[in-house]
This record gives structure tokens, C-alpha cells and sequence, in this order.
């Protein structure tokens, strides 16, 4: 076999290095491999060298290719796919992709759009295209649907990075091979584990070229598949076209073929080990109590090799499957052991301070941040309009005037030179961001857009647009990296961190989307995992040390199988560090709070001089930590009063809540956050309101829209007057005149009733949102007008439960109305009569719409109460025999009228109810999930009435949990009696004025909502 590296050096030093090609994996390999091939030159200059990442080999192949199509980067990709699925337009006609909104008036998550953008950018990869999904469900649709959208944006024009990978791969031609590199007779690829089917087909197609010579250079030993699988798919699909293998790349047979033969391989036990002395006593594994522990240790021994040994601190490497939850942590142990470090870290330009300071100046709209990178400017107004090429000259001239670029290089400062590499890369991607947005706005024919258009697409372009916040330092620093980037750097002293089952492996996870599809299936990600692991044992020449935490608050920590994987190749010492607590008070308080945990009574010992003052508390809040993670003994801190902790008069006060009379709104509270709830009804806080606006208030919106039409439809009942429906052109018209003159005056009235904040006549906001109601009412009317179904509007503003002058009293009474034992009071907006069957109707000015998770969680519980009070209602009033059969929401919001089911039985779909999309009236969809059969829409009022009952039982006994711990259950015969816990618990927390003082950031299960 001949030596490839011995070829490449020789033509180096006879001056031929254009003629060859080298590829390799990433930027940092590139760059190590520049400088090892310049070494190989006497003169350590060599012209034309050329060694390139895959991307850039791709992008030079691309350029090529005619008509070659305008690129659009992963940023301008994302703000695409948002604008596709989040569309601008009114049009309520748009597809609505509600398989990924949490609820139907909601945008689509950030992160689920960055899932969607994931898995097409996988399908694309594989070149797979729409046609090709099967869509079986209504998650695939919308996949299906925003993908077919997406290809259609791109068309001819555009190509994104996989469509690069995707053309050269189906249309490759040799002349651009050629043309590109027209010196180069050999290309070596180099360390690669995984490459993509266009990668490969595109690296296939340049070895079958006549006059070139490939090698395939990778560290792979036959015979070991558990360890090698991934790598001999590549081997094979290389050897079939006739490439070279060059298997022993980046491998020392001294130092690793023991490993490389052995390692996970199930018959290893009888392989003679031959185990190395020199070896076993370099591999050492540590236990620290927890994740803080950890730090501390490595932080301890790090500063012990720098000491004893004289160990050089770029010498050293910390490295971890997944760095994130040890960023902190290592921020704030490492400088306390007077260690510096260097961690590059990938951030999107969102993160980015000065991209921060430049879209706070980028108009008037916005409050500049305080700063240093930016002299006085005076930026445009926000509705002003650009043409894309004013916009990129009026961004590049208040760059200019502010002199951002004087103010980041400005030494005065002292800024370290790792932060002013990564403010220039951030301003340096800010400009090209805005320079692709200006260009793709002008090739699509855009004429102008507002300020404020400009400032919303370029931030969705730059929240997913990365750059190196830190770049690679060649100072005197402890490297800390993420396992994917140790490839082949090898330092004296390496630690593994959380190297703990579940974390390194990493549990596989399918593909959220198209689980039956996956980017890379369980198997390859093991494969892929055990390479990795392998690579740590290659990148140490001293001592490795594995780090194994014990906990994670109350959770036990198990090491990862790979340890045991490793146990029986080599010899591997346990060893403790004597004393963890020397370093400094953060590991002082772990070790603490490990003792205090594992032991019933916590030692008498003496705290560090710096935090004895602290003790009392201290000891405090491990009491309450431990009684609510673990021994339940104060379940007070939980939110349960229990008969020991309150006083006989608060016991009878609660007791006696189980005569009060509710309000659904009330137990929704309690639903939602038990906690919320005593705060807000038991200790009965007042939390201000926002300052009164210029315009209607949302609450000012919904009275003002009931007032209306009550009165609208209650005068009409009264004089008799023919229902819409019925309505010859001028009768209509009629209506409509009267419906004018109730909006105005009870506006009017709205109006000279505010009490702060006062509206003057003509108010252009206060005018602007009538006029908008105005036009809402219209099409409200048109509607009805049109609605079609044997069914009446009969009662209005029924009211139950409430002592005030009843509004309307046919139907209404003063008494409470009871579900179970629990009493009840309520207004309901309408109710509409048909053959046998009624309709409630909710009235609504917000975009919030309720879906049927959270009717089965108990969350909502408005439409179920109020159809079983309806019905008890109309019982009581002669209209025995009439049965639910939905509760619908009427919408009018913004200049828009909508009908929408929020719980309805299927036998009556279209016949006694319709949903109106805005333009006509249409039986609910059969997919709609608030569309129940009868039987089970029965069953869901029940278990709703079941939810009652149960929340009060609760109030009254005291327990008021924060929303985290609540579960929110109610068995019955239909739903059984699984606990159902709402999806996302943290939701209610989005709006509640306490989070400042309840400790629900403080709880690990805490699951946020995307946005
Ligand atoms: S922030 Fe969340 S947990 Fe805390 S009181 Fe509000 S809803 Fe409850």
C-alpha cells in the first residue's frame, strides 16, 4: 500500500501543491491540517494549498453550474418557512397549519418552526420531496403542506444550502470539477464518520473521473462493527467505486489499537487483553455528590497538574457530550479557582450585544440601549417607507454615523481581543443579513416596505442566524469543548464530564415529526456515540479522567454503560479528592447540601468564616427544600394548609367555602394555579391595573359588544320584528341603521363614563377601533342573515346566581344554579332554540380560543357548565325535552366575525350549528377536535361537573399547590381515571402577575412554553 501522506509531502516540497485537493470535516481541522501540510516545506511557505471543509468544496462546485440559482441562507430559510406558516394577510381563507399552534389564534412556536425547518432541511438532504411523505395524519398534512409551499418559494430562482448538496449530487458533470480545480489530480477526504447520500454521490462522482486519483483516509479496523459500523457503510460505498482506503488514519498502533480492536465488542473478554501498565493507571474515574461537585473537582484538579506537574493549561481539555447546563456553572467556578478558559461558542446573532445596540437605533420606534457602540443618530420613523436599496443605504449610513465600527475597536476600552473578534463577526453577519434581505426583497419586486416590515424580517433572520461569540484563542487557556469538536486534538490532560447514563450515550430520541423516517435511526446515533467515546480515549496523552455525578437534585445519577464497556479493556482507578471543600464557598455548599440530603440530622460542624452569619438561614431553607422534594414533612412550603398550621377560626373560614357561590371564571383561576387563586380570592390581593389607553380596552371592547347586542336583539324580540334571516333587502337595511345607532350611543356613553385616561369627541384610536367594530358588526349581521338552519336567537344575558337587577328575566333567576353540590353563578351571552336541541353562545372581542385538551384537563370548564345550566334553565321554564347540542364561540375581533365550535355533538353538526370562517357557514370539519359523539360529549359534561366539585372540595380543605404540582383529575366511566396534567403546566404562569414572587422558575419540572 503506498503511503498517501509521504505523496502529499513530496509533491509539497517539489512545489506542486495545487495539484491535489483535501477535504475535511470542519473549520478547526482545516486549520490544523493547513498547518501540518506548510511543515512539510523546507521554506514553510507553500503557494496554492488547498485544503477545504465539504461546504466550501460544494460552494466551489456550485459556482459552476449555469443558470445557477441565488442563495438564500439558513436564516432567510426560516424567516421563508414563518412567513409561509404565520402568514401576514387577513385572509381567513389561509391554510392555518393547526396542527402546530398550540391553539387556534396562537402563531406557531418559535421551536416547533425551528422543528419544521429541521425536518425539511433533513427530507431535502435525502432528497426527498413533498410527494414523497405519506400523509397519514394531520401533523404530516401540514408537514406536507409547508414543505410543497416552500419548494414553490424557491422555484428557479432561489437555492438553499441542501438544494447545493441535492443539485450537484443528481447533475454532476465533470467539467465542474474541472473547472473549479483545473491543476488537481488527487483529492483525499479525511476523517469523516458520517456523510450524506448527496455528499457521498457528489464524492463518488469526481473518484469516477478519469484523471483524478481519491483516497478515502479514516481510522477503521476490521472485525470491531460495534465500534466501526457507521465508518465501514462509508469504507464500502468508497471501496465500490475504487477509491483508496487509507484505514489507519489519525490511529497510533501503539497507544489505540487495543481499544480499536476491542472496544465494545461483545467477544472482548476472550481477546487477550494484554492490558498496559502505562495505560491503567491513566484512566481514573471520579464521583462527585452532583453536577456543581463536578466543577469544583476538575477546577481542584486542574489546579493541581499546573502545580505538581507543570502542566501547560492548553495542555488541558474539558469535555462534555452536550456543554449546556455547565456553561454557568463553569463561568462561576473557573474564574474562583483563578483558572482562564476559552469555551467557542455558536450563539444566534440575537445574542449578540452590539446586533442588540443596532436594532435598538434602527428607528425612532425603538428605546436605544445604553452603551458604548453607538454615537448620537437620529433614526427614520417607523412607518416610513424604503425601497430595498434606500433601506440598505439609510442601515449602512446610521452604522456610519454612529461609528459602531470606531466603538468596538475603541482601546480604550480594554476590551479582552476574544470579545472584539466576536463583536466584529456579529456586526460583519449583521451586515450580511441585511444586504441578502434588501437583495431577495428587490429580486421578488418588492417597491417599498416600513421601517418597521424591515426590523421584523431582519430579526427573524438573525435569531437563526449563528455566530462564534467566541472565537478560537491561541492564548495560554483550558480548552472546553462539546465531544463532536475533539475529533483528533490530543492534549496531556482530558476530562470527560456528566458522563452519566442518559447524557453520554444520549438517549435517542425519534423524530417528532416523522418518526418513521429518522435523520439518523437509534442504531447509527449508538454507533455514532461510540465513535466519539473512542476519540476521547485517542485524545489524551497523560491522563484521562471520567467524571460520574451522583445526583441531580433529587434524581440519582447512574454512570454511563460505556464505563463498564471500558472496565473490562482497561484498567480504571476510582479515586476521591481529599478535601473538595479547600477551593471555595460554592463547593463548600454542595458538599453541605449533599450531607444535608443523605443524612436525617445535619452535623453541628463549623461553616467557612465568610457565610457562618448564614447559617440560620441556611439550615432553613434546606428544611423546606427537603420537606418538599422528599419527606413531605411541612407541607405548608407545598401550598397545603393542613389542620396543624391553621387556627380553628381560618379552618371553619375555609370550611365554609363550600357554601359559597362560584363563578366559573373563579374555579378556572383555581385550575389553572391553585396558588394564583388563594392569592388572588383567599388573601385577596389587588394587583394594579395597566394604564387606561387612548384606545378601547379589551375590557371596555367586550362590554361595549355585549351592550350592543343585547340591546340589539332584546328591542328587536320586543317589537316583534321579523328575525335576520328573514329579512327582505330593506328590512336588512333597517337592522343594519339600528345597529349603528346602539353602537353609537352606547360608544358614547363608554366614552363619558372613563374615569382617568379622558377621550376626547374625535379620538382618531378611540374612532378607529369603533369604526373596526362597526365593520365587525356588519359582517355579524350579514352572516346571520345567511346562517340558514332552523334555529333561533331566543335568550339573552341569562343570568343565574346573581343578585343585581336581572337584565333579561325570562329566563334568568336570582338563585344559584347547583352542579353536584357546588352553587353556581353565571351570565350566558345567548341562547339560540332549534328542533328539540339549543346552542349556548359565548360572545368574544380576544383572540383566545379554548381547544379540547383543556376541557378534558379542567382547565376550561365555561361551555360544559353553562350548556347543564342552560338546560336546568330551560327545564325550569317549560322547555323539558330540549337537549344540548353545542357551545359556540362567536368571534369579533379586529374588522373580522367568526363562529366557532368549542364543544358540539357530532349527530347535530350542520343541522342544529354551523361554524362561519368568515365568508359562508359550513358544518364543523369531521377532524375538528372539539366535535365529540354524543355518548362521549355527555360523558365530557359530566367529567367537567366532576372537576368542580373536586376544586372545590380542595379549596375548602386548603391545598392551593402551585401550578406544577396540581393534577388535574376527575375519573369516569368514559375518560377512566388517569390523571390528566395539561400539557403545558407552566402556560398559566405566561400571565400571572406573581411570578416575580412564587418560586415556579425555582422547580425543575417546570416545562415553558416555546415563546
Ligand atoms: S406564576 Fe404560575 S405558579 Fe406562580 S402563581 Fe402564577 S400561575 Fe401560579
Amino acid at each position: 500500500m503506498r503511503d498517501i501522506e509521504n505523496i502529499l509531502k513530496t509533491r509539497i516540497q517539489n512545489d506542486k501543491a495545487n495539484t491535489f485537493a483535501i477535504i475535511v470535516p470542519t473549520d478547526s481541522a482545516r486549520l490544523k491540517r493547513q498547518r501540518e501540510l506548510v511543515g512539510y516545506h523546507p521554506n514553510r511557505a507553500v503557494a496554492d494549498l488547498r485544503v477545504y471543509t465539504l461546504g466550501s468544496l460544494i460552494q466551489r462546485l456550485y459556482d459552476q453550474v449555469r443558470p445557477s440559482r441565488q442563495y438564500i441562507s439558513q436564516g432567510l430559510q426560516n424567516l421563508w418557512l414563518h412567513e409561509i406558516v404565520d402568514p401576514q394577510s387577513d385572509n381567513s381563507d389561509t391554510y392555518r397549519y393547526e396542527a402546530f399552534r398550540p391553539s387556534q389564534d396562537l402563531s406557531v412556536p418559535d421551536s416547533t418552526l425551528s422543528l419544521v425547518v429541521d425536518t425539511i432541511n433533513h427530507l431535502r438532504e435525502r432528497g426527498e420531496t413533498a410527494l414523497n411523505i405519506v400523509a397519514d395524519n394531520p401533523t404530516k398534512v401540514d408537514l406536507v403542506h409547508i414543505y410543497e409551499n416552500y419548494e414553490a418559494k424557491l422555484a428557479d430562482q432561489w437555492i438553499d444550502e441542501q438544494g447545493k448538496h441535492l443539485h450537484l449530487a443528481n447533475n454532476f458533470n465533470s467539467e465542474f470539477m474541472r473547472n473549479a480545480f483545473p491543476q488537481v489530480n488527487l483529492v483525499v477526504v479525511e476523517g469523516f464518520t458520517v456523510l450524506s447520500k448527496a455528499d457521498i454521490k457528489i464524492l463518488t462522482g469526481i473518484a469516477g473521473m478519469p484523471n483524478i486519483e481519491m483516497w478515502f483516509r479514516t481510522d477503521y479496523v476490521e472485525g470491531n462493527e460495534n465500534l466501526y459500523r457507521n465508518i465501514a457503510d462509508l469504507v464500502r460505498q468508497f471501496e465500490a467505486v475504487g477509491v483508496n482506503i487509507d484505514a489507519d488514519y489519525e490511529r497510533e498502533p501503539e497507544l489505540h489499537q487495543h481499544f480499536a480492536k476491542n472496544l465494545f465488542r461483545a467477544e472482548a473478554e476472550e481477546v487477550n487483553l494484554n492490558h498496559d501498565p502505562e495505560t491503567a493507571v491513566q484512566i481514573k474515574v471520579l464521583k462527585p455528590a452532583d453536577r456543581s461537585e463536578e466543577v469544583e473537582q476538575i477546577a481542584h484538579l486542574i489546579q493541581k497538574h499546573v502545580s505538581d506537574d507543570n502542566c501547560k493549561l492548553k495542555d488541558i481539555c474539558v469535555a462534555y457530550y452536550n456543554i449546556g447546563q455547565y456553561q454557568q456553572r463553569i463561568a462561576e467556578t473557573f474564574p474562583a479557582y483563578g483558572i482562564p478558559y476559552s469555551l467557542v461558542e455558536i450563539a444566534p446573532l440575537t445574542r449578540s450585544e452590539v446586533v442588540k445596540a443596532i436594532f435598538s437605533r434602527l428607528s425612532s420606534r425603538q428605546v436605544p440601549l445604553e452603551g458604548d457602540y453607538f454615537s448620537d443618530v437620529e433614526p427614520a420613523l417607523h412607518t416610513r417607507l424604503f425601497h430595498p436599496d434606500a433601506f440598505q443605504r439609510y442601515v449602512d449610513d446610521l452604522l456610519k454615523k454612529g461609528r459602531v465600527i470606531q466603538h468596538i475597536l475603541n482601546p480604550m476600552l480594554r476590551k479582552n481581543r476574544e470579545v472584539v473578534e466576536g463583536e466584529i463577526e456579529a456586526y460583519r453577519q449583521f451586515n450580511r443579513i441585511v444586504k441578502e434581505l434588501c437583495s431577495v426583497l428587490k429580486s421578488d419586486g418588492v417597491e417599498s416596505c416600513s421601517l418597521d416590515d424591515y426590523i421584523e424580517k431582519l430579526h427573524h433572520i438573525a435569531k437563526h442566524t449563528n455566530y462564534q461569540n467566541r472565537p478560537a484563542t491561541k492564548a495560554e487557556t483550558v480548552r472546553i469543548v462539546q465531544l463532536g469538536e475533539l475529533r483528533s486534538l490530543e492534549f496531556d490532560v482530558v476530562f470527560l464530564g456528566d458522563f452519566v447514563e442518559g447524557r453520554f450515550p444520549a438517549n435517542y430520541q425519534p423524530d417528532p415529526l416523522l418518526p418513521e423516517i429518522p435523520y439518523r435511526n437509534e442504531e447509527e446515533q449508538l454507533h455514532d456515540s461510540r465513535f466519539m467515546f473512542y476519540r476521547v480515549l485517542k485524545s489524551f496523552r497523560k491522563v484521562l479522567y471520567l467524571l460520574t455525578p451522583k445526583r441531580e437534585r433529587a434524581a440519582d445519577l447512574i454512570p454511563s454503560p460505556f464505563l463498564g464497556q471500558l472496565k473490562a479493556l482497561a484498567d480504571v482507578q476510582e479515586i476521591e479528592i481529599a478535601d473538595p471543600t479547600q477551593g471555595s464557598t460554592s463547593g463548600f455548599l454542595s458538599t453541605y447540601s449533599n450531607h444535608v440530603w443523605t443524612s436525617p440530622v445535619p452535623s453541628n460542624e463549623s461553616f467557612p468564616a465568610e457565610i457562618a452569619e448564614m447559617r440560620p438561614l441556611i439550615n432553613h431553607v434546606v428544611k423546606v427544600e427537603k420537606s418538599r422534594e422528599n419527606t413531605h414533612d411541612h407541607l405548608d412550603y407545598e401550598g397545603v394548609l393542613t389542620i396543624e398550621t391553621l387556627s380553628a377560626v381560618n379552618r371553619r373560614r375555609l370550611e365554609s367555602r363550600r357554601e359559597h357561590i362560584y363563578s366559573v371564571t373563579e374555579l378556572e383561576i383555581y385550575a389553572r394555579c391553585p396558588f394564583q387563586y388563594f392569592i388572588n380570592n383567599v388573601l385577596k390581593f389587588r394587583v394594579k391595573e395597566d394604564e387606561t389607553e387612548d384606545e378601547l380596552s379589551g375590557l371596555e371592547k367586550g362590554s361595549l359588544l355585549h351592550d350592543v347586542l343585547f340591546e340589539f336583539y332584546n328591542n328587536r324580540r320586543n317589537q316583534k320584528r321579523l328575525p335576520i334571516g328573514q329579512c327582505n333587502e330593506e328590512a336588512f337595511k333597517e337592522a343594519k341603521a339600528q345597529l349603528n345607532e346602539l353602537l353609537d350611543s352606547n360608544a358614547e356613553k363608554k366614552r363619558n363614563r372613563r374615569k382617568e385616561k379622558l377621550i376626547g369627541e374625535n379620538n382618531l384610536f378611540w374612532e378607529t377601533d369603533i369604526e373596526k367594530l362597526r365593520i365587525a358588526l356588519h359582517k355579524w349581521l350579514a352572516a346571520e342573515r345567511t346562517y340558514g338552519l332552523p334555529v333561533t336567537p331566543r335568550y339573552f344575558e341569562v343570568s343565574f346566581g346573581q343578585e343585581r337587577e336581572l337584565r333579561y328575566p325570562e329566563l334568568s333567576c336570582r338563585e344559584p344554579i347547583t352542579i353536584g353540590d357546588v352553587r353556581m353563578t353565571g351570565k350566558i351571552d345567548r341562547i339560540d332554540i332549534g328542533n328539540g336541541t339549543f346552542n349556548i353562545v359565548d360572545y368574544k372581542t380576544g383572540s383566545s380560543t379554548v381547544r379540547m385538551p383543556e376541557i378534558l384537563s379542567g382547565r376550561s370548564l365555561q361551555l360544559p357548565i353553562y350548556l347543564q345550566t342552560a338546560k336546568k334553565l330551560l327545564e325550569m321554564h317549560g322547555g323539558i325535552g330540549l337537549e344540548p347540542a353545542a357551545g359556540l364561540y362567536y368571534k369579533v375581533r379586529l374588522d373580522q366575525f367568526n363562529a366557532e365550535l368549542g364543544i358540539g355533538t357530532e349527530s347535530q353538526n350542520g343541522d342544529a350549528y354551523s361554524g362561519y370562517n368568515g365568508t359562508d357557514w359550513r358544518p364543523v370539519s369531521s377532524r375538528n377536535g372539539q366535535l365529540l359523539a354524543d355518548e362521549t360529549f355527555d360523558a365530557r359534561l359530566a367529567r367537567v361537573s366532576g372537576y368542580v366539585q373536586h376544586y372545590v372540595d380542595s379549596i375548602s380543605k386548603g391545598t392551593f399547590p402551585l401550578i406544577t404540582r396540581v393534577e388535574t383529575f376527575v375519573d369516569s366511566e368514559e375518560e377512566g381515571d388517569t390523571p390528566i396534567t395539561p400539557k403545558n403546566k407552566t402556560e398559566p404562569c405566561n400571565y400571572c402577575s406573581y411570578k416575580r414572587v412564587c418560586r415556579v422558575g425555582a422547580i425543575s419540572e417546570v416545562t415553558q412554553s416555546d415563546d
